[in-house]
């Protein structure tokens, strides 16, 4: 007796929803099916293996695709557990009714089982490419078979039918094709190949299809015949659920060339975790050996691949990765995921937060084991990455400055050569007895660092000075204030500490006998510099600037080539060193004749611009000073 059944209402909007708006791509229909058919065989296994003599060896199970472009169908079948009336009523007549999650809860599960349904909503995803859909299932250990069919929203009729074989067939009669659908695409080998690789590769049953191959034909050399074959597509065991010790360096290796597309070279390391805990998830991630070409730019989209047991929900999961370490590379893989979650759902999920905590602490753990182990590699990735890292302590107030600091490298004068790097725990056990600060300098490179005036005072003390290159370092130094308890102490600002109670008494007095002169020549500067100092900073250089305030020089440079339109100034101070020769010149004019000192003034000052690395105000007037001096 053929009845017209009508789902129930909830499952009527359900279904209209599913349709529309769950998921974003139609193509995910034939993941859900599969995942489906993988779940019924898992459950007959299981079966078969708690009843004595039952059921199949594990290799005798498979799914099968078979597309039929005459009839316009695709169907999928599985020799699974198959359905009764009643479950074909209750699992496919009520939306939202999960027979998988039953039999989870209902059953103490092995390894061997990996049951990915639960949300009750997947099977209906085949009205979003299907006019009709008919199911022709029989149950392990039933006599009759059944058939299920439905139009969509309309509801659905069951009958008996002809099938022989246990499990299940779903036909798919594909919708008319549109000028902006083809859905006939599901019936292309290719696409079809495409998609298992896409979303099901690791479904851990054999899935089938009939492929037609081109082959020479027999005795023949040049003429070839179509032959038809059975091809699984799929390639069954995920990687990562592999053992660690069955697997080599080239294994991982290849994967990561293969999974991510990058023949740029081996990468430098893989992290391949299990965790098992608040949540259960796999983990296999990579950091490659170099930046990807668009790394540093806005088109740059950092994220994991998402599977939720084995089943591809999201390429690119942003939500897994922390901004400090978007250059990560892999997948992880979690039975606690459902696979019906939305992009939305996705970023309130707990589970999602927890894994992503749990791989920031590894990445970081990982890092610092290699630059333990592995000192040079440790230099190719903080070459390629180290950027993001030192953004990384800026960013974001500077909340994740405690996780990142130890990563933190710069060259240094403690290094053996200009290209040497430290760390800044090995800084600090170099740190002389008396020395309060450590201690840096910035510019553009290492030379100009190194030539710094007061870098040849500080380092005259034994003190090593940390040479600051890139634009965002002097930034993540000022956030992080303190390393070890140690204050950072930029040598072209401020009291250097480096002076005893008697120096700096000495060099009082000399501020105060030379206040005259100091005030002409800031007179002379006005606008220009906040004050005019002597100072200790200098040894063998006559003038240097310097900056009072937070804002240093270097970062008034970087500030400033940046798009903003604002321009801002560090405050100015020229020293002047009062053992050099020229301080005693300036003296004497003080009496002879003020206005070259005011254009002495004006000399020092551009000198001291040109070696801070700042831009002269107007090179052609500074030009003709100096050829009016010359002659
Ligand atoms: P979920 O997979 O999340 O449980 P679905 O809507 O995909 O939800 O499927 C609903 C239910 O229908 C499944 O839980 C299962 O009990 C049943 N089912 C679907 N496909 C098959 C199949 N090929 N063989 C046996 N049972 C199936
Ligand atoms: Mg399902």
């Amino acid at each position: 007796m053929m009845e017209q059944k009508q789902f129930q209402a909830e499952s009527k909007r359900m279904l209209d929803l599913m349709i529309h708006s769950i998921y974003t791509h139609k193509e995910i229909f034939l993941r859900e099916l599969i995942s489906n058919a993988s779940d019924a065989i898992d459950k007959l296994y299981f079966r078969s293996m708690n009843e004595e003599g039952g059921g199949k060896n594990r290799d005798e199970y498979y799914i099968e695709l078979r597309p039929d472009k005459e009839k316009r169908t695709l169907t999928i079948i599985d020799n699974g557990i198959g359905m009764t009336a009643e479950e074909l009523e209750q699992n496919l007549g009520v939306i939202a009714h999960s027979g998988s999650l039953s039999f989870k809860t209902e059953n103490t599960l092995d390894e061997n089982t990996d049951i990915i349904g639960q949300f009750g909503v997947g099977f209906y995803s085949a009205f979003m490419v299907a006019k009709r859909v008919t199911v022709r299932t029989k149950a392990y250990g039933a006599d009759t078979a059944y058939i299920w069919q439905s139009e969509g929203v309309d509801g659905y009729t069951i009958d008996t039918c002809d099938k022989s074989s246990v499990g299940t067939e779903i036909e798919l009669e594909l919708l008319d094709d549109t000028d902006d659908e083809k859905y006939s695409e599901f019936l292309e080998e290719f696409r079809i190949r495409q998609l298992v690789k896409k979303y099901s590769d690791y479904i851990r049953f054999p899935i089938r299809m009939e492929v037609s191959r081109e082959k020479l034909k027999e005795g023949s050399e040049s003429e070839y015949e179509t032959h038809i074959e059975v091809e699984t597509l799929n390639s069954m065991t995920p990687m990562w659920k592999k053992n660690k010790n069955e697997l080599t360096d080239e294994d991982y290796n290849n994967f990561y060339r293969d999974k991510f597309f990058d023949y740029s070279g081996a990468p430098l390391l893989h992290i391949h975790n299990r965790s098992e805990g608040t949540v259960t998830y796999n983990s296999l991630l990579y950091i490659p050996a170099k930046a990807p070409f668009d790394y540093y730019s806005k088109d740059y989209e950092k994220g994991l691949q998402l599977f939720a047991s084995g089943v591809m929900i999201m390429e690119k999961c942003p939500d897994l990765l922390p901004d400090h370490f978007s250059f990560v590379r892999g997948l992880v893989d979690s039975e606690d995921l459902s696979l019906n979650i939305s992009r939305e759902m996705l970023q309130h999920d707990r589970q999602l937060k927890l894994i992503a905590k749990s791989l920031e602490k590894s990445i970081k753990n990982e890092l610092i084991k290699l630059l333990k182990t592995d000192r040079d590699k440790y230099i190719e990735f903080w070459k390629a990455f180290g950027i993001q890292i030192k953004f990384g302590i800026y960013n974001e107030f500077g909340q994740h400055k405690e996780l990142l600091q130890d990563l933190l490298m710069f060259h240094s004068s403690g290094c053996d050569t200009p290209e040497g790097y430290t760390t800044l725990a090995e800084y600090v056990t170099r740190m002389r007895e008396d020395q309060k600060y450590i201690y840096y300098a910035a510019g553009e490179t290492v030379t100009r660092c190194a030539g710094l005036p007061a870098a040849e005072l500080v380092r005259d003390k034994g003190y090593e000075v940390l040479y600051l290159t890139d634009s965002v370092d002097e930034f993540a130094i000022q956030m992080l204030q303190k390393y070890q308890d140690k204050e950072f102490k930029n040598i072209s600002a401020g009291d250097l500490g480096l002076e005893s109670d008697e120096d700096k008494t000495a060099l009082d007095e000399k501020n105060a006998a030379a206040k005259d002169l100091l005030a002409e020549m800031e007179k002379a500067l006005e606008g220009k510099v906040k004050a005019v100092r002597l100072s200790n900073r200098l040894k063998s250089h006559a003038v240097c600037l310097s900056s009072d305030g937070d804002l240093s020089l270097e970062m008034e440079k970087v500030l400033n080539t940046m798009p903003t339109g604002r321009k801002v100034q560090a405050e100015r101070v020229l020293e002047l060193n009062p053992e050099h020769p020229v301080f005693a010149k300036l003296e004497s004019l003080l009496n002879d004749d003020k206005e070259k000192l005011a254009q002495y003034a004006e000399l020092l000052y551009q000198q001291a611009l040109l070696i801070e690395g700042l831009p002269v105000e107007d090179p052609v007037a500074l030009s003709k000073m100096i050829c009016d001096l010359m002659v």
